[in-house]
């Protein structure tokens, strides 16, 4: 159960880059790293307009002499204070991950950083290198992995209830870009440019949360191989806006994601299925609270977060018993505490003895991208992972 108390000492003096006035996903970003108290916000850079991160800093209350208009000033006027921080979150778009997380890692600084972690492979070997060599904690931005089922289905998994897995049934397919909207939104602009963007659109903005959920639900298997198509439905987009991968595991066992913004009509669609040889689990995004499990020749059934007859760690993070639902707010929060734990041992030389999306995971996203971009480059052929 977590209740707020902090567990350190001194919260962990922590910044941002980006995450600015009327960006999608930095309230987040604040409201559930400072909910536990494990953070303390001091310093930012949030805008790449200065002057407009400047006035909602001191918004935040930010010391106005700690507001910054750029992260590299803010890493080095941080770097000369006994106070200056020493964790830094990355939610500014796609194209600035790489240098920025690098800057952060050479500053001695831990990272929490945006999805995807940055365009190409070998820039994200590069910051898992610099992490291990810098000895920081750097955690990439997979929200959704933070709900108590997650942790239920990751459970099921390991203690053999679902049997060996044969189908990985995913999809991140939402309706929200099904027309060109980049046309007036400056959010969604950013997200079809490749410049901005990288290689992918859909790929990287949607399909590598499934990639990281089914490496938390099912981390003994591997991508073996996978197969890619995509598509650009909505004319002059010059990245697809749907993509269909199928992966082989290395344990036998298939993958399918849908990545797609034109699946005109849904609201979200993320969601997935994971089968196994004697039972089946499915998952979606919008009803976080309820994991159906279904055994074959069984009556359906729902599990609840918080229920009593769930695995021991899947209840650690209740906030507020059963029968009530939380969110994704909780669930970025359970997320910043692990950040913080992970910090805290991290600094204390001590082993970080639990899962959470780590730079590698951040590497896997990446690479995945970069396959299914070769494989759909190339007439979708199978391409070894
Ligand atoms: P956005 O365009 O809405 O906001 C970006 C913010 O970053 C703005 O405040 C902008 O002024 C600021 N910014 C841009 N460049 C900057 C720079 N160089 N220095 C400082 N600030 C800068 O974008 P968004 O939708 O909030 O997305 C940001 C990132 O978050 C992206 O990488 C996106 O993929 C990711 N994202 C993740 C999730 C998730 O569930 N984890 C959800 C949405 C977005």
């Amino acid at each position: 159960m977590i209740d707020g108390e902090r567990f350190l000492e001194h919260p962990i003096r922590w910044g941002m880059v980006g995450g600015g006035r009327g960006s999608q996903i930095g309230y987040i970003h604040r409201s559930s790293a400072l909910r536990d108290q494990n953070f303390e916000l001091v310093a930012g850079a949030f805008d790449i307009d200065p002057e407009r991160g400047r006035d909602f800093g001191i918004k935040c209350n930010v010391d106005p002499a700690r507001c910054y208009p750029d992260y590299k000033t803010m890493f080095a006027e941080e770097a000369k204070r006994p106070d200056g921080i020493q964790a830094v979150s990355i939610a500014t778009p796609n194209f600035t991950h790489y240098e920025i997380a690098k800057a952060a890692l050479e500053a001695g600084l831990h990272v929490y950083c945006e999805k995807p972690m940055c365009f190409w492979t070998k820039d994200a070997e590069e910051l898992e290198r610099l992490a291990k060599e810098k000895n920081r904690v750097m955690f990439v931005s997979y929200g959704y992995c933070g709900h108590q089922m997650i942790e239920q289905a990751r459970r099921m998994v390991e203690n053999g209830d679902l049997g060996k897995i044969r189908i990985v049934n995913m999809q991140f397919a939402h309706g929200a870009h099904n027309v060109a909207v980049e046309k007036k939104s400056a959010s969604t602009a950013w997200r079809v440019n490749p410049k901005k963007a990288g290689p992918a659109y859909v790929l990287g903005d949607v399909g590598t949360h499934m990639v990281y959920l089914q490496e938390a639900i099912l981390p003994h298997m591997n991508i073996k191989r996978l197969m890619c198509s995509k598509q650009t439905f909505v004319e002059g987009r010059p990245l697809e806006d749907n993509a269909m991968t199928i992966m082989e595991y290395d344990n036998g066992a298939i993958g399918y994601i849908w990545s797609s913004c034109v699946n005109a009509g849904s609201e979200f669609g993320a969601r997935f299925r994971i089968v196994g040889e004697k039972a089946s689990i499915a998952w979606d995004v919008e009803h976080p609270n309820q994991l159906h499990y279904e055994v074959q020749g069984k009556p359906q059934c729902t599990m609840q977060r918080a229920a009593s007859y769930l695995y021991d760690t899947a209840k650690r993070d209740d906030r507020i018993g059963g029968g009530h639902p939380e969110g994704l707010f909780e669930s970025w929060s359970n997320l910043y505490t692990k950040f913080a734990h992970a910090i805290d041992k991290c600094e204390k030389g001590e082993p970080i003895d639990f899962w959470y999306p780590d730079v590698h995971a951040g590497v896997l996203g990446v690479k995945w991208v970069d396959k299914c971009v070769e494989s759909a480059n190339h007439d979708s052929k199978w391409v070894e992972f």
